[in-house]
């Protein structure tokens, strides 16, 4: 399959930098690919899948090699709201619902895996990346407490969970002082963090463990050629035995029709001047991340410089907004109206892929050769370095994770590459309307 309009990723040509491009001690320079060569395992994007999926199989006789388009991290992965949540995107009644409860805890432990393998990840590498404990979840409706309480009771007795803690409508405000909410469950396994500072600390661990990265090297065209591929940059090939795809939201035709399964979403972010850490905590007291009970949620945190970073407004036309600092400050100001004093200094946005069932879509084409993982529905910090994870155990044949994964049935956008979008929209539409008439 050959490109035929403007690729995603060069939405981000010329851009202003985000907060997290201020914040990060800059990545060296890769090189852009000269030569074609054969590799072992050859991954398409730098982003936390393509480098988690790199170091989890480095060290074990393979030659890898990264393609990225754009530069390491340029993605959703150094530009998304930086919680590391547990578990799923879903809940576990949701999947107990859909695959009954051996599996729901299956996917319930690999959620809480997920986040285990980033924190152990930044300890053994030593990655700075302002790793803060703790998610609260807060209810916009005086109905979400019960929802919060169900769900409480539900982990403690089933899973044998107690790592949340509840706040009804007194004491959620002592924790986030907002006018907005009535009630919230805190999950203390969860965590913040700088995510390009994340990327980039892993992306180092690769270079030091002898993977090869590529930036401004974009690959144009798969080709299976029975015992190995073929991957097409703009004058290169690289022949491999295994391909991993990587690309996420930015993925555009590169595989044909697999991307009918998912939806790509574009997603924004602002960052205000620092407000010192006295406001800090009186804004937010534990200093954890927060994240709203909407249909279209807004989510933030305070970065390690006690700027409010504030995110959460998607569009839903394909045409990406270079400046979308009004629309976002307007959603934080109906949060914290005391933030309309503070200068915002950043924005940004970024591209992210959302399955029908919000669940990640892992699986294989070309004879297993090819392996792909994308579409973490808003919730892939944690999973995408887990599904690196899971695709190294595959290929490595250490597990048979993966085929948990794999054996999910997602349904096809329906409308195919044309239709695809206004479709998806209306439903988008139809669920903004629900949060609108709730006054929300
Ligand atoms: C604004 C925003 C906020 C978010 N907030 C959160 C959050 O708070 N918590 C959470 O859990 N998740 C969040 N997410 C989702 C999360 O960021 C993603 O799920 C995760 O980063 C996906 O990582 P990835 O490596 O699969 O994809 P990406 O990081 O998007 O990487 C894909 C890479 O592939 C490259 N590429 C594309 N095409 C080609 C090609 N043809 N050749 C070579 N390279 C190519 C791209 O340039 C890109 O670097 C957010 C996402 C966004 C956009």
């Amino acid at each position: 399959m050959i490109f035929t309009k403007k690729r995603t990723y060069k939405q981000h040509d010329n851009e202003k930098d985000s907060f997290y491009k201020f914040s990060a001690k800059k990545l060296s320079n890769q090189n852009k690919i000269t030569d074609s060569f054969s590799s072992d395992i050859c991954i398409i994007g730098a982003g936390l899948t393509g480098i988690s999926s790199a170091l989890h199989l480095a060290n074990n006789g393979l030659t890898i090699t990264i393609l990225e388009a754009n530069k390491v991290g340029a993605g959703a992965s150094g530009r998304n709201g930086g919680q590391l949540g547990i578990g799923m995107r879903k809940d576990q009644f949701f999947l107990e619902n859909k695959f009954g409860f051996e599996r729901a805890k299956f996917f319930w432990n690999i959620g809480l895996e997920a986040v285990r393998t980033v924190t152990n990840l930044v300890n053994k590498y030593e990655i700075d990346c302002a790793l803060r404990k703790g998610i609260m979840h807060v209810g916009n409706t005086k109905r979400d407490y019960k929802y919060f309480i169900e769900e409480m009771n539900h982990m403690q007795k089933k899973y044998d969970y107690s790592n949340y803690e509840y706040f009804d409508y007194k004491n959620i405000k002592n924790e986030v002082a907002s006018e907005r909410y009535y009630s919230g469950i805190l999950s203390k396994d969860s965590y913040h963090l700088n995510p390009l500072k994340l990327t980039y600390g892993l992306a180092e661990a690769c270079l030091k463990n002898n993977i090869k990265i590529f930036e401004n090297s974009p690959v144009n065209k798969i080709e299976d050629k029975n015992s190995e591929v073929h991957i097409h940059t703009n004058k290169q090939i690289i022949k491999s035995k295994k391909i991993i795809v990587a690309c996420n939201g930015y993925l555009d035709d590169l595989l044909g029709s697999t991307r009918n399964y998912f939806m790509p979403i574009n997603n924004y972010i602002i960052a205000t001047e620092p407000i010192g850490e006295t406001l800090a905590k009186k804004l937010i007291k534990r200093n954890c991340g927060v994240i709203d009970s909407r249909f279209m949620i807004d989510y933030y945190r305070f970065s390690e410089d006690y700027r409010l970073l504030f995110g959460g407004p998607e569009t839903i036309t394909s045409k990406f907004v270079k400046d979308a600092k009004n629309f976002v400050a307007k959603r934080m100001y109906k949060v914290f109206p005391e933030m309309q004093k503070y200068k915002i200094e950043f924005s940004w946005g970024g591209t992210l892929a959302i399955s029908i069932n919000r669940l990640p879509i892992l699986g294989y084409l070309m004879n297993q050769k090819l392996i792909y993982s994308h579409a973490y529905s808003g919730h892939g910090l944690a999973m995408s370095v887990m599904a690196g994870k899971l695709i190294s155990e595959k290929i490595l044949d250490k597990s048979n994770r993966f085929d948990m994964f794999n054996q999910i049935k997602h349904i096809k956008i329906p409308g195919g590459n044309i239709l695809r979008r206004p479709i998806y929209s209306s439903a988008i539409i139809y669920y903004r309307a629900i949060d609108f008439l709730n006054r929300l």
